[in-house]
């Protein structure tokens, strides 16, 4: 820690942006990002650390060489302004589709989400997917969650981009409802499957969040949306999700992301 309070990883990644996106823009092409999954359970039936993952959330990790370990808060936005976050996503894709396969060979049933940005709805990162998704013989076992809301000029190309992906079998979800800037009439809008509720709802024990979360349960009741409450830390949180009728939840409380192996004795200890 520095003399004023700021880590030398922040200090850095603050004054050296370019840097940063250009050391961040190598470790993508040459494969060096790593992939961790964090598991996702049915909240009805969550017991303890035997219970069975239904699925796992695909997301990145890079080791900078001086730096340590950079969060995706901050290389993730650093590839999307330098426009090489769908190479990047892409290659979260390939990889975790791979894993996926592997333990879909080993017997385990087991889903698998993985984040992209709006904008990729208008590339070739559909086709990608549906590709993909087709190889894997079971595309519904295949979620993509939308991280930010997309811009209103956006939508109309990415509905066409989403029904393709849904008539194919593959998941839809939006990511962090209630902690940016998607709203409910938003979600309306959009051919999705799935709203994942950010964990700022999740935590907190007050009347406008229990209605937020409450009124996007029921809608996702009416259009058919699977809702799943993150940032889970604690027991309070696990139950008030549990109450307000969320279907999945993920967080702290019930599994941190981790490696491969991590997730195989996870899914060998729940038989
Ligand atoms: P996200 O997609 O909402 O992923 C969940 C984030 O919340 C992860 O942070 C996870 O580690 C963290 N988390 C899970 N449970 C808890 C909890 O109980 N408490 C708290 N405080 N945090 C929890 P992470 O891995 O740092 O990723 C941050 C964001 O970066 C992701 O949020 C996603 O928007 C983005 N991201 C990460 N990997 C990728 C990727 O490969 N591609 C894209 N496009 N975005 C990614
Ligand atoms: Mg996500
Ligand atoms: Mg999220």
């Amino acid at each position: 820690m520095l003399r004023s309070g700021l880590t030398w990883n922040t200090l850095v990644g603050m004054t050296n942006t370019p840097l940063l996106t250009r050391d961040l823009k190598a470790a993508v092409s040459g494969g060096r990002l790593e992939v961790v999954y964090q598991p996702i359970f049915r909240l009805h039936d969550w017991s303890d650390i035997t219970s069975r993952p239904a699925a796992v959330e695909a997301l990145s990790r890079w080791n900078h060489s001086v730096m340590g370990s950079v969060s995706p808060v901050r290389f993730i936005p650093l590839a999307e302004r330098a426009e090489f976050l769908e190479e990047l996503d892409r290659l979260v894709l390939a990889a975790a589709l791979a894993q996926l396969r592997e333990w879909h060979r080993a017997g385990h049933v087991i889903g698998l989400s993985v984040n992209a940005s709006p904008t990729h709805f208008a590339s070739e990162y559909v086709d990608a997917v549906l590709e993909r998704a087709e190889n894997l013989g079971t595309p519904g076992a295949l979620t993509v969650e939308i991280i930010e809301a997309p811009s209103p000029q956006l939508i109309p190309d990415m509905n066409g981009a989403l029904t393709r992906l849904r008539e194919a079998g593959v998941v839809i979800s939006v990511d962090d409802f209630g902690g940016g800037d998607t709203t409910l009439e938003m979600l309306e809008m959009l051919p999705i499957d799935e709203v994942k509720i950010d964990r700022t709802l999740t935590q907190r024990d007050d009347a406008e969040a229990d209605d937020a979360v409450r009124a996007v349960v029921e809608s996702g009741r009416a259009h058919g949306w699977r809702t799943v409450a993150e940032g889970i830390e604690t027991i309070a949180d696990l139950e008030r999700s549990r109450d307000r009728g969320c279907d999945r939840g993920q967080g702290f409380l019930l599994g941190r992301p981790t490696t491969p192996d991590g997730i195989e004795r996870m899914l060998r200890r729940a038989g």
